[in-house]
């Protein structure tokens, strides 16, 4: 019998592990399905194949979740990177955030804040108001991969011993009686007992946690889905935005669809990557601190609030991501300029870009035949807004690359204390569909522990 079972080793299973290493008297189990983070390998990082499928994806699995392989941008706004201010209100979320902050400086964080020039901002806030563009200010600290994967490794082996962790081992069920948490059910069969779990699995597992969560009658509330692109430009285009801010968050209403759309997940001299989820191969982006490419990229997503009757916003962004996959074996990259002329790009049109692709082995070919009209009109709209502000964006030598998708689209309804309608079993993280980032995963995960442990006692 543990006192505490927490289902997923990302930065919300962490920091809670962290906050629960106070309490020596408490006996806490980490389970993870991935593999430990020293063993976190990715084939496609190696050339070769877009991406292998792994049984269980090594870039969002395993000791410190999708954080492992993550750009380590740590936002410390709490506007930015969930919706945690909606259940805990502002001021502890802010609060959480400046505990989880001194934790990452504690770990090795670059005191470096990016965001805090007032004067730049308001500038390119200015500019980007001309240019029919928001510019949310955002202050923030960048680990960059490399730095984020050793702090987390380091994590790691700090907890050791305090707590006890098993690596490759997935959680099947949660276990409930009487309407009061008991342990879970480990894909083997085998039963592990708890007198409370905390569930934090992650995007890679919030269709799990969402189907877990109706079988168990917790109620579910829709986020909207995030689908679109990621666009890749010289780094000097970008450049006088990044420099300034690193990361700008930009948010644009569609004049066709009045829809919606933003930047997301910016990576100055960055890379584009792929990840796999449950089969399903989607594009996303970091950058390294001691390492620079000649790029930087960016997400264009357009948000999607589905009305009754469809309620499966996670299985439409993966049915959009599977159509780039069945078309291309994987990710497609398509020149912005192709896509204008309504023509495919070919191995040949890309090599005549200025922008030599970081990602090497997505397949040129037509984003229009993936993308539904309306969010491939969106992303184009957004793209021309964003070279007023910084001209060379709207280029024909752009890189799009798609699909990508994020899939924390079901949060799991819970009280103020992130307990669900399941005594004892508390959530956490992006799995939940609280968060959607580091910083904010990292302050529920301190939460979640805060409050498991007040129910413990
Ligand atoms: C390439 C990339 C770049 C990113 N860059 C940034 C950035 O710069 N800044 C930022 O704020 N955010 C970034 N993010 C997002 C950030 O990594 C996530 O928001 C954060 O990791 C979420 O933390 P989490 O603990 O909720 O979930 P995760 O980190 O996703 O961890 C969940 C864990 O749960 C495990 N799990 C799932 N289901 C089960 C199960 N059934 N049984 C056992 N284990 C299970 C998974 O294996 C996983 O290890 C990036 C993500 C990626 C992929």
């Amino acid at each position: 019998m543990h006192d505490v079972i927490i289902v997923g080793a990302g930065p919300a299973g962490i920091f809670a592990s962290l906050k629960f290493a106070s309490r020596p008297d408490l006996k806490i189990l980490l389970l993870d399905m991935g593999p430990d983070i020293g063993e976190r390998r990715c084939p496609s990082r190696d050339g070769g194949v877009v991406c292998a499928r792994c049984e269980s994806c090594s870039l969002a699995s395993g000791w410190g979740g999708a954080g492992a392989f993550s750009d380590g941008k740590i936002t410390l706004s709490p506007e930015i990177g969930g919706w945690l201010s909606d259940i805990l209100g502002r001021e502890r979320v802010e609060s959480l955030i400046s505990e989880s902050d001194k934790i990452w400086l504690r770990f090795g964080s670059p005191t470096k804040v990016y965001g805090d020039d007032q004067d730049a901002a308001e500038l390119i806030s200015r500019k980007a108001k001309l240019a029919e563009l928001e510019l949310k200010t955002n202050k923030l600290r960048h680990l960059g991969t490399d730095l984020c994967r050793k702090i987390l490794a380091d994590m790691r082996a700090h907890l050791d011993g305090s707590i006890e962790v098993r690596t490759r081992t997935k959680v099947s069920k949660i276990l409930a009686e009487g309407g009061v948490a008991r342990g879970v059910q480990l894909s083997d069969g085998t039963i592990l007992e708890a007198r409370a779990v905390l569930a934090a699995p992650g995007r890679i597992g919030a269709e799990w946690l969402g189907e877990e969560s109706r079988r168990l009658g917790i109620g579910l509330t829709r986020n909207p889905v995030d689908i679109g692109v990621r666009a890749e430009v010289p780094a000097e285009v970008l450049s006088p935005l990044t420099d300034a801010l690193y990361e700008p968050k930009l948010k644009y209403v569609s004049k066709r669809f009045d829809d919606y759309v933003r930047t997301f997940c910016v990576n100055p001299h960055g890379e584009v990557i792929t990840e796999c989820y449950d089969g399903v191969v989607t594009v996303n982006g970091h950058s390294f601190e001691f390492k620079r490419t000649a790029n930087t990229n960016f997400a264009i997503l357009v948000s999607t609030a589905f009305t009754e009757p469809f309620k499966e916003p996670i299985a439409y962004g993966k049915y959009v991501a599977r159509l780039a996959n069945l078309l291309s074996g994987g990710i497609i990259v398509q020149r912005l300029g192709d896509l204008v002329q309504g023509r495919r790009s070919t191995a040949e049109r890309v090599k005549r870009s200025i922008v030599t692709p970081t990602l090497k082995n997505a397949t040129p070919g037509d984003l229009s035949f993936i993308l539904p009209y309306r969010i491939l009109s969106n992303i184009v709209e957004m793209l021309k807004a964003i070279d007023k502000l910084a001209p060379g964006v709207f280029s024909k030598h752009t890189l799009l690359y798609g699909v990508e998708a994020k899939f924390y689209s079901s949060r799991v309804n819970t009280g103020k204390n992130l307990e669900t309608s399941v005594k004892n079993l508390f959530v956490a993280g992006d799995g939940a569909g609280l968060t959607r980032g580091l910083s904010q995963a990292a302050a529920c995960g301190l939460a979640a522990a805060e409050n498991v442990m007040k129910r413990l006692a």
